[in-house]
């Protein structure tokens, strides 16, 4: 398959007149029709929610699209449940997926009703102490441990991950909550990212669901959800076929059909927490052209770095990426994609088969919406990209501007060098 942007070069040309790149843009009919599509494959479950993943895109514009289908927030810091509450996603809206956590972000959630999905069994005393009592409804997180290899042969470490708890501890983690005077109960488990197969979630089902009658058998206690969490991938690259979410939900349906109706298990709510799925592919980073060097290699340096897009420096990943208007133009060059950091693994592509490129060309790089803004930082003193939403009608509106230097010196604003810094 081919990937296309969804922005033409025209109407990205219309958009750089008023916000320079680089920049990062969010296709609004795209995360629309993605939502719609993920709520109607699992409309045969009544209690079901996607909790979206705030860390891959916190921006409360986007997340309030998502919130007009009953998204609610999967958070796990202090700012994305500022960020939830903001919005006015409170008490059940919130699931409070987090680890390594500081206990006033325990009462910050409760505070907030959000459920508490619990990393840990010796977590337990800290909720207490945040909480005064234990909430009513708790959820805890499972890591069986050991490889999670699906059928099509995909596979992941959850024995080398540092998230949840051994099955032993999570039975006990259960009796000891529901001693102490819980009522209501969630498992959660996270056990592929990125997956790009329909096999993942049904898979993940079906380990979580016989858990599921074990616990019932062990402990009494008939849980009032399930969630999937994340892990749903996307399709980076051009050769690979994306998932159907229609054929994920009937898949997971059938695996609840077969294992949680007949165990008197029929009433569970299935959640889910997306992130990448929600909108990896409805956004892109886009960036001029500025330099071009020709040494050992072909170099083509653009006004983004690794600050915008962390990805491929970070982990080598893959991101496609089209010079806007040369869609059709054959891929005679061999380029690396580079950005202006201090640092050689600040490339967006290396040796990439793309049409030549002019100084000034626009260079699409697909894929950005998740885990990219977010993964920003500000080296070498880079500053952050504005976001942009291209709406349904086909205007753009700004819903971040970009960083100035006034924001990455304003953690001196209490000294006297500040002034001197933001001198024009
Ligand atoms: C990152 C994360 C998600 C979202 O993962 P995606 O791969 O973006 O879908 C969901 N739940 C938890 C607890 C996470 O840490």
């Amino acid at each position: 398959m081919s990937k296309k942007p969804f922005l033409t070069l025209d109407a990205a040309k219309e958009i750089i007149a008023e916000y320079p790149t680089p920049f990062h843009i969010y296709d609004e009919k795209g995360i629309r029709d993605n939502v719609k599509a993920l709520v109607d494959a699992f409309s045969w479950n009544k209690g079901y929610r996607e909790y979206f993943a705030v860390k891959a895109t916190p921006n409360p514009f986007l997340i309030k699209i998502l919130n007009e289908y009953g998204c609610g927030c999967d958070c796990s810091s202090e700012t994305e449940l500022m960020l939830s509450k903001a919005l006015g996603i409170t008490g059940e809206s919130i699931m409070f997926s987090s680890n390594d956590t500081p206990i006033k972000e325990y009462k910050l959630c409760n505070d907030l009703g959000g459920i508490i999905n619990l990393d840990d069994i010796t977590n337990i005393e800290a909720v207490e102490k945040a909480c005064g009592t234990l909430p009513k409804k708790m959820s805890c997180r499972y890591n069986p441990g050991g490889k999670f290899i699906l059928t099509n042969g995909i596979m992941d470490n959850p024995g080398d991950a540092k998230y949840g708890m051994t099955k032993p501890q999570i039975i006990e983690a259960y009796k000891i909550l529901k001693s102490k005077g819980v009522e209501e109960f969630g498992l959660h488990a996270f056990l592929a990212s990125n997956t790009v197969t329909n096999d993942y979630y049904p898979q993940l089902a079906k380990v979580l669901f016989e858990l599921a009658v074990e616990i019932k058998n062990e402990t009494g206690i008939a849980l009032s959800f399930i969630n999937l969490s994340g892990g749903i991938g996307v399709p980076y690259r051009p050769e690979e076929t994306p998932n159907d979410i229609a054929v994920i939900g009937e898949g997971v349906h059938k695996v609840f059909d077969e294992v949680l109706v007949p165990n008197g298990l029929g009433d569970v709510s299935i959640y889910t927490e997306l992130g990448r799925f929600m909108m990896a592919p409805y956004g892109a980073l886009v960036t001029t052209a500025i330099n071009e060097k020709h040494t050992h290699k072909e170099y083509i340096g653009v006004d983004a770095c690794a600050v915008n897009l962390m990805r491929p420096a970070m982990y080598g990943a893959y991101h496609h990426i089209t010079v806007l208007g040369k869609e059709n133009e054959p891929e005679t060059e061999t380029y690396d994609i580079t950005g202006s950091l201090c640092e050689n693994n600040d490339k967006f592509a290396i040796d990439r088969k793309l049409p030549k490129i002019e100084m000034g060309d626009i260079l699409y790089i697909h894929d950005a919406g998740a885990h990219g803004f977010s993964m920003g930082y500000n080296y070498n003193g880079k500053l952050k990209s504005a976001e942009i939403l291209y709406k349904e009608d086909g205007t753009a509106e700004l819903i971040r501007r970009a960083e100035t230097p006034k924001d990455y010196f304003a953690t001196f604003d209490c000294f006297d060098i500040y002034q001197k810094l933001i001198e024009e």
